[in-house]
């Protein structure tokens, strides 16, 4: 006999073994197994006094295959499991599974999943993996609350929740997507990360997974990385023409360092890697390396390490080493300590291009940072070429905008005046299927780039307070975030109750 892998019950009939596996029914007689989604039909029937048959058959037409020689208490069984697996197999064949559904679709499907019986807990998985992906989601989080399982989407930057589903079947799920993710399902009281793929409509989705025990049970999240939205062209971003001319230069540089600013999730990771490629497609002949926690793409070309603290390689470590393997271009994920921003400071002074990102509530700020990092300010003037700003804001959905002017009360409200969007085509969006009813769909990049002129040299030597420096990037005439976003605003991209929200209100 064949052995169906993953196969959860046998039963034995004169001829035939019927095996439940996870996807359906497999049928084996003598050497063949037929194993198989959709189970149409099951039928019972009386051979001779004490004995029975089963009959069972595809949907698309195989069959019928009629299981001899039950006992009648082994018929009733095979019966039961039968109907079992055609339900089972019908989940599976299930469009709900594949197509791209909404967030109200997929809270009827999830309670029409759940109520199976048994509940199909991967399927469940299954389904909330791939339509997080179709909802373009980033992020995935199950949490147990009082009354059950609480399932959210990250969508455009915004939480939303999607279901709620019953506690025991919501931690079989939870369950299922630790061994995807490669761990311990067994272990409940860990902090667990792990990694899973999966595919969705031809492309292969990337996860990072991590498991955190609360009061309630565990909690867990999925952070997805999507190939075919990861990688962007610089100019798609939602830089400014000046902005990006100006950008596109510093890419062609030898040395130096550029400085990324923003809250988490304000995309730039997305800018940094957009900046390598754009780099790459110029001058494939410069040698890239990066220091990532995690490497969220996988660039060819590069040499990308991961910071690893459980065996002490920390962002100075993978720095220092890389530099000894004669890069051209690097990217550093984050400067977030003394060590590392001497060293990125210093390799944009010897002759290396590089790339990271600094925690601060301005452009300006990041001078400060790395100031009060022990950065002597002179090597801060002669090597950081430029800081740039970002944010994400929402962009009006495409499919239902209609245009909208700003009332006074409302620009006012918003520390905007009416010739801020002069000439403008503001737009908002009414709310439709395809945004899920937010006006929104996708997001787009607010940029203020910083370059460091002469006079900004100067007052970093002379060691100016951080207004000082916001006061001469504005009389060099260099946007700020607002500028950014107005501009937007006027385009009809976004709406100003976006910038406010994100932005907060205008000084
Ligand atoms: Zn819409």
């Amino acid at each position: 006999m064949p052995t169906i892998l993953g196969s959860t019950e046998v039963f034995r009939g004169r001829d035939s073994e019927l095996h439940l596996s996870g996807s359906g029914l497999a049928l084996v007689r003598g050497s063949v197994a037929t194993e198989g989604a959709a189970w149409e039909e099951v039928a019972g029937a009386e051979v001779g006094s004490s004995r029975k048959a089963v009959a069972v058959s595809f949907v698309d037409g195989r069959g019928p295959w009629t299981i001899l020689g039950l006992k009648p208490e082994e018929a009733a069984w095979a019966q039961a499991l039968v109907a079992q697996g055609v339900a089972r197999a019908q989940l599976y064949a299930d469009p709900r599974l594949a197509q791209p559904l909404g967030l109200d679709a997929i809270a009827e499907a999830v309670a029409a999943f759940s109520a199976l019986e048994p509940p199909e807990a991967a399927a469940l998985a299954d389904l909330l993996m791939v339509q997080a992906a179709h909802n373009r989601a980033t992020d995935v989080h199950l949490q147990p609350e009082a009354n059950g399982m609480a399932v959210a989407y990250r969508i455009d930057g915004h939480l939303r929740p999607v279901a709620m589903i019953g506690a025991e079947i919501g931690a079989r799920v939870v369950a299922r997507m630790k061994v995807m993710a490669g761990m311990k399902s067994y272990r409940r009281n860990l902090a667990q990360t792990g990694a899973a793929t999966f595919p969705v409509a031809g492309r292969t989705i990337d996860a990072r997974c991590t498991c955190l025990p609360t009061v309630r049970g565990e909690k867990l999240t999925l952070r997805l990385f999507d190939p075919a939205q990861a990688l962007l062209d610089v100019s798609t971003l939602g830089m400014e023409k000046a902005v990006l001319a100006a950008f596109v230069d510093l890419l062609s540089r030898p040395r130096g360092c550029v400085l990324l600013t923003g809250p988490a999730g304000s995309g730039k990771t997305t800018t940094m890697y957009a900046a390598l490629a754009s780099i790459q497609a110029a001058t494939p002949d410069r040698s890239i390396a990066t220091v990532e926690e995690p490497v969220e793409l996988e660039l060819s070309g590069a040499a990308q390490t991961e910071v690893n603290r459980d065996v002490g390689l920390d962002f100075a470590d993978g720095l220092r080493t890389a530099l000894r393997q004669d890069p051209q271009v690097l990217m550093v994920g984050e400067i977030r300590d003394a060590e590392t921003a001497n060293i990125a400071v210093q390799a944009g002074l010897t002759g290396h291009l590089v790339f990271s990102t600094v925690h601060a509530p301005s452009s300006a700020g990041v001078f400060t940072r790395l100031t009060q990092l022990g950065v002597e300010p002179y090597l801060v003037a002669s090597s950081v070429t430029a800081v740039m700003a970002q944010r994400l804001v929402r962009k009006v959905c495409s499919e239902c905008f209609s245009a909208h002017v700003p009332t006074a009360d409302e620009l006012a409200w918003l520390g905007i005046g009416p010739g801020d969007l002069a000439g403008g085509t503001p737009r908002r969006g009414r709310g439709c299927d395809v945004c899920g009813g937010t006006g929104y769909l996708g997001r787009v990049g607010l940029f203020a780039l910083l370059p460091v002129t002469e006079t900004m040299r100067d007052a970093l030597l002379s060691l100016q307070p951080m207004s000082r420096l916001e006061a001469i990037a504005a009389e060099e005439g260099v946007g700020d975030l607002w500028t950014a976003g107005l501009a937007k605003v006027s385009q009809g991209l976004t709406t100003v109750e976006e910038l406010r929200a994100v932005l907060g209100p205008r000084m």
